[in-house]
C-alpha cells in the first residue's frame, strides 16, 4: 500500500471470495516457485516451501479429509469444523488453506493447551476432523471420550501403536493419507460472509469465547497489517512472529496477510522462546518484519538489553496489550526502527494502528483508526460519539469486513456486543479509551479493570506504563484493592528485575516514582511484589486474578 492509496482507501470486497484461494491460488499460478513458508526446525535447519508445494499439499489434504470421512460436505450454512492443533509449520499453513479453500471452517488450536482448554474448544466447536502431530496425541487421547463429533485424526508422524488408542475413530498418518492424492482440488464457491474461521478469544476475563469469522476477515485485516508494517509489502520483506498461529495475532496479522501478499513467512518452533533465540533467528534468517507482542518485548528487554544485535528490520509491530513508553524507547534503540503499536480483539481485529513511516508515534497512544475502519469513543448508553479527551467505550462502526459474524452458539452474547446509536450500529469492544486532539486513540483499560477510588475513575494502563519505567520493575499489573475509606485504592502487583529484592524501601520508592510523575490520586498506595505474573497463554496479564489477591490482602493482610 502506498501513502496515496492509504489516504483514498476504499474497501473492495468481491461478491464471491474465498480466503484459502486468495492466499494460495494467485501465487501458485503466477509465480509457483516463490517461497511461501520457510520452516525452521528445533535445530535451526531451514526448509523452503513454495506456493506450488502449498497448493499441491492443500489439495491433497482436502482429498484425504474427504476420502477418510473426516469431513462431509453437506451444503450446510456452516461447513464442518477442522481442528488444526499444530505449532507454526508448513503443515499448519497447509491445513488452514485446505480447510477454508474447501468450504470447511478452520479451528486454530494451540499446542500449549492442556486437556481442559482443548476439550472446551473442540467440543464447543463440534469439530469432526483434527490435524495434529505425535506430540499432541496424549492430550487428545485424554479427552477423546468427551468429543462425540470427532470422526478422524490426521497425525504427522503417527506412532505405530497410536490408532489402537482411539477406538471408533479413523486415525491416519498425515503423509501416508496425502500420498497419491490428486494435486488439485476444486475450491468452494463462497460468499465473503460465509464462515471460514472459528477462533477463540484469550479468556482474559472469563471463559474463552468462539468468534466465527467470514472469508472476508482477511480483507478486513489487510489495511491495518499494511500500515503496522510501514506499508507492507516492500521488496525484500520477510515476516515472522513468535506469537502462536492459533491466535488471531499470529494467524491473521502475520501468516495469512504474508501469504496473500506473497511475502515469505518464517515458521519457527523454538524449544523455548528466549531473547537470544529470537535475535539470532531475526539476524540469521533475514527477517525484515516482525510482530512482537509486548510480553515478548519485555522478555527480550529483560534478558538481552539493547546492545550489538545488528538487526536489519524494516518494521516491528506490537499489540494485544498496552505497549508503553519504556518499551517504545527501548525498541527504537535495539531494532533501529520504531515499533508500531496496533489494537484489536479476536472479534474485531487490527482496527487501530500507528505507522512510523507516515508519522512519529505519540507515546502512550495506540494510533489512528486503520484505513477503512470507523473507530470511535462512544457513550455506552446512548451510542453517541464523545468529545475529545472524554473517556468512554472504544467502539467500531458496522458493517466492517474485519468484524466477526457472531459468537459461536451464543446469540445472546452476540446481541450484547452491539448497540445502535445515531450514527448506526456499533460493536462494543469492552475497552475504555479516549480520543486525542489529533484524532489518535489512547487506551485506558478494559471495562472491568477500571478502578473507582475516592470518586476518581482510574485506568490501569497509564499507571502500569509508569511503573515499568522504574528500574526495579519487570512486569506490573494494577488493580483496585478494597478500602474502607476510598472504596478502592490503587494496588500495584510487580515482579522485579534481576538484582532487586523486595522490601519496604523498594515499595516506597516504586510508589513515589508514580506519585512524582502522575496525578496524586493515581499512585499505588499498596505495592505487592510477586514471583510470577498471572498470564494467559497469549501473554496477557489476568487482572481478575490480581483483583482476587487484592481482596484477600484487604481482608487478611499481605502475607509477604
Ligand atoms: P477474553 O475476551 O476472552 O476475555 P481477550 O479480550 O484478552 O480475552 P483477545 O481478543 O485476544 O482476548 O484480546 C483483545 C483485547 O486485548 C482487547 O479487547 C484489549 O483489551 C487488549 N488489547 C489489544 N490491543 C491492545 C493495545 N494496543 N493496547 C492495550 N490493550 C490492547
Ligand atoms: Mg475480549
Amino acid at each position: 500500500m502506498t501513502p496515496e492509496q492509504l489516504s483514498g482507501f476504499r474497501w473492495h470486497v468481491p461478491e464471491r471470495f474465498n480466503l484459502g484461494v486468495s492466499v494460495c491460488d494467485h501465487w501458485r499460478e503466477q509465480d509457483p516457485d516463490r517461497i511461501a513458508i520457510i520452516e525452521i526446525d528445533e535445530d535451526g535447519r531451514a526448509c523452503d516451501h513454495s506456493y506450488r508445494d502449498l497448493g499441491r499439499r492443500a489439495a491433497q489434504l482436502s482429498h484425504a479429509l474427504i476420502a477418510q470421512g473426516g469431513v462431509r460436505v453437506q451444503g450446510d450454512a456452516v461447513g464442518p469444523r477442522v481442528g488444526v492443533l499444530l505449532k507454526q509449520s508448513f503443515e499448519a499453513a497447509t491445513a488452514h488453506v485446505a480447510a477454508t479453500r474447501m468450504g470447511c471452517v478452520s479451528l486454530p488450536l494451540s499446542t500449549l493447551f492442556g486437556p481442559e482448554a482443548l476439550r472446551h474448544r473442540l467440543r464447543d466447536a463440534g469439530a469432526s476432523a483434527l490435524i495434529t502431530d505425535a506430540a499432541s496425541l496424549d492430550v487428545v487421547q485424554a479427552i477423546i471420550a468427551d468429543l462425540p463429533d470427532l470422526r478422524m485424526i490426521l497425525c504427522k508422524t503417527l506412532p505405530r501403536d497410536a490408532a489402537a488408542r482411539f477406538p471408533g475413530l479413523v486415525v491416519a498418518d498425515y503423509d501416508a493419507a496425502l500420498a497419491g492424492q490428486p494435486d488439485s482440488f476444486p475450491a468452494a464457491d463462497t460468499a465473503p460472509e460465509d464462515p471460514a474461521i472459528l477462533i477463540y478469544t484469550s479468556g482474559t476475563t472469563g471463559n474463552p469465547k468462539g468468534a466465527l469469522h467470514g472469508h472476508q476477515v482477511l480483507l478486513g485485516h489487510l489495511p491495518g497489517v499494511e500500515v503496522s508494517h510501514n506499508l507492507l509489502p516492500q521488496p525484500g520483506d520477510r515476516l515472522w512472529t513468535p506469537a502462536d498461529w492459533a491466535w488471531i495475532g499470529g494467524l491473521l496479522d502475520v501468516l495469512m496477510p504474508g501469504l496473500y501478499h506473497g511475502v515469505t513467512v518464517v515458521a519457527c518452533r523454538f524449544r523455548k522462546f528466549t531473547a537470544r533465540a529470537a535475535f539470532d533467528l531475526i539476524r540469521d534468517h533475514g527477517i525484515r518484519n516482525t510482530f512482537l507482542p509486548p510480553t515478548a518485548l519485555k522478555l527480550m528487554k529483560l534478558e538481552a538489553g539493547a546492545e550489538g544485535w545488528n538487526l536489519d528490520l524494516r518494521s516491528v509491530a506490537s499489540g494485544g496489550e498496552p505497549l508503553g513508553t519504556e518499551l517504545l524507547a527501548w525498541g527504537q534503540r535495539v531494532f533501529g526502527t520504531t515499533i508500531n503499536e496496533f489494537y484489536g480483539q479476536t472479534e474485531c481485529n487490527m482496527t487501530v494502528s500507528s505507522c512510523s513511516a507516515i508519522e512519529p508515534p505519540a507515546p502512550g497512544v495506540m494510533g489512528r483508526p486503520a484505513p477503512g475502519h470507523h473507530v470511535a469513543v462512544i457513550d455506552r448508553d446512548g451510542g453517541d460519539v464523545l468529545p475529545v479527551g472524554v473517556e468512554g467505550e472504544i467502539a467500531v462502526l458496522a458493517p466492517d469486513p474485519v468484524m466477526f459474524l457472531g459468537y459461536w452458539n451464543d446469540p445472546a452474547a452476540t446481541a450484547a456486543k452491539f448497540i445502535d446509536g445515531p450514527q448506526g450500529r456499533w460493536l462494543l469492544t469492552g475497552d475504555r479509551g479516549m480520543r486525542q486532539p489529533d484524532g489518535r486513540l489512547s487506551f485506558v483499560g478494559r471495562d472491568d479493570d477500571v478502578i473507582s477510588s475516592a470518586g476518581y475513575r482510574i485506568g490501569p494502563a497509564e499507571i502500569e506504563d509508569c511503573l515499568l519505567t522504574h528500574p526495579a520493575v519487570h512486569l506490573a499489573g494494577v488493580v483496585g484493592q478494597p478500602d474502607p475509606l476510598r472504596g478502592h485504592i490503587v494496588a500495584a502487583f510487580v515482579t522485579l528485575a534481576h538484582g532487586y529484592a523486595p522490601g519496604a524501601d523498594l515499595a516506597e520508592s516504586i510508589a513515589h516514582h508514580v506519585r512524582d510523575r502522575l496525578a496524586a490520586y493515581e499512585y499505588p498506595r499498596a505495592v505487592h511484589v510477586i514471583d510470577e505474573m498471572p498470564m494467559t497463554t497469549t501473554g496477557k496479564i489476568i487482572r481478575a486474578d490480581l483483583r482476587r489477591r487484592a481482596e484477600t490482602i484487604a481482608r487478611d493482610g499481605d502475607p509477604a
